[in-house]
């Protein structure tokens, strides 16, 4: 027997709670009527959203006539955001967890290189569109895709012909438009092996020549990307990949033409000690007194920031986006999410490596590791004290924030991305308008999520 929706709800969260919206002068092309609808961080019953030609939505108003797609039984979310991805890694799935002896990170990073080298744009391609059509599967919308392997060169370690330059970038963009996510290229800039040393092996598929190069490449990805659902912004790849005073310039530029700025940051110690090394400071201290930072920086991972750092980096209003999974996977360590929110910065989440591919675990965990590192719960909670709302929005409107995507949020003039829940999934029995957020995020997986809607454009699993 399929469990049935609570019908009689007591919290005043109802229709008559939020006013109507409605764009003037937009005509919605789609009147969509789902049973209830995610709005300004809980859940509306009644209420139709109407979306425009633009695939934006028109309006959210109470249900006053026929709509173009009912969806009954379902709610309807903003699409998740997974703000770091490097979509060919998943092609690593499964295949870097048999151990001769307990071994750590750059173990891992020998597999990865492996698979660079063997990577052609083909492979790229597949690999890039087996993930974007799995992350669509599991709720997630829009994509940072940290792109960064670029140069489909020679085997012989010669320069190679100019065509075979970024020829991977055209495999990461079709991918992405076939798939129908919408994605943020996130152009990366690698310009040394380590700190002070030459590239090396697989990094010459990384190599940014100089900062000419950079924008070049940029400007040209503008041009190339698909002007409905792909954007381009910046990144240096870390600290030890970008000299200093290249960052510098880089971030300066990016905030002069206004897109978003994103860089690994503090996810393995050594990272640190390198640093320490070269120049006496720790990587977050260092970006910290050399660039401007603001809201469009993104620092991904931040696992061993310090206390210090990290709440000097939060009050900049800049995001740092966790990657759960992935750190779980590669045993990384835990960031100090306790710091981050007691300064009130924003988080967003990645799925990294995309060796699972699940936004509501991702977000469960980002309160889970807090739990069993601190003894304590409730790290992460909103104004009213919820946890699944305050992971809700750390997974739409945080990390549509963070790769400069207007989504995220379910209201007028936002973009129509949304993720259907299917409420009388098995792993949704006994939810409640008041516990719909934590019963999602903490009780149901990807399983629950039934469709997705990218610009207006909806993909529904009957
Ligand atoms: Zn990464």
């Amino acid at each position: 027997m399929l469990p049935s929706p609570p019908m009689n709800h007591s919290s005043g969260a109802g229709p008559s709670h939020v006013p109507p919206q409605v764009a003037r002068g937009e005509r919605p092309q789609q009147i969509v009527h789902p049973d209830w609808v995610w709005v300004d961080g809980r859940l509306e019953r009644g209420r139709a959203v109407g979306i425009d030609a633009q695939g934006r939505i028109a309006s959210i108003a109470p249900i006053s006539g026929p709509s173009t797609l009912r969806l009954p039984g379902k709610a309807l979310i903003p699409g998740f955001v997974s703000a770091h991805s490097h979509a060919f890694q998943r092609g690593l799935r499964g295949a870097t967890e048999r151990f001769a002896a307990a071994g750590e990170f750059f173990r891992w990073r020998e597999a990865m290189y492996a698979l660079v080298e063997r990577l052609t744009p083909d492979l790229c391609y597949e690999l890039s569109r087996e993930t974007f059509a799995e992350m669509l599967t599991s709720g997630i919308t829009s994509v940072g895709e940290f792109h960064y392997v670029r140069h489909h060169l020679p085997k012989d370690g010669s320069e190679g012909s100019e065509d075979l330059r970024y020829a991977f970038d055209a495999s990461v963009l079709a991918a992405a438009k076939d798939a129908g996510i919408r994605m943020t290229l996130l152009h990366t800039c690698y310009m040394q092996g380590g700190f002070g040393t030459p590239l090396a092996g697989g990094q010459i598929r990384f190599r940014t020549r100089d900062e000419r190069d950079y924008w070049d490449r940029f400007d040209r990805l503008v041009a190339s990307a698909h002007p409905a659902t792909q954007a381009i912004g910046a990144t240096a790849h870390s600290v030890r990949a970008v000299p200093i005073d290249a960052i510098q310039r880089l971030h300066a530029e990016s905030v002069r033409r206004g897109c978003v700025f994103h860089m690994h940051v503090e996810e393995v110690r050594k990272e640190i000690e390198d640093c320490m090394a070269a120049h006496g400071k720790r990587p977050m201290q260092l970006l910290l007194d050399r660039l401007a930072i603001d809201r469009r920086f993104t620092a991904v991972h931040c696992t061993h920031t310090s206390a210090e750092d990290l709440a000097r980096f939060a009050q900049t209003g800049a995001t740092v986006c966790l990657c759960p999974l992935t750190e779980g996977n590669l045993g990384d360590g835990i960031c100090d999410v306790a710091t981050i929110r007691r300064s009130r910065g924003a988080i967003a989440f990645g799925s990294d490596l995309n060796s699972r591919l699940a936004p509501t675990e991702e977000l469960r965990w980002i309160e889970y590791v807090q739990r069993v590192r601190h003894e304590m719960r409730g790290a992460v909670i909103d104004a009213n004290g919820d946890c699944g709302a305050a992971l809700l929005s750390i997974g739409t409107s945080e990390g549509a924030r963070s790769i400069g995507v207007d989504a995220g949020e379910i209201a007028v003039g936002k973009l129509a991305d949304f993720a259907l829940v299917d409420l009388q999934h098995a792993t949704m029995l006994n939810w409640t308008p008041e516990t719909f957020a934590s019963h999602l995020i903490f009780g149901a997986g990807t399983s629950a999520v039934c469709g997705v809607c990218v610009g207006g454009a909806w993909r529904i699993r009957r």
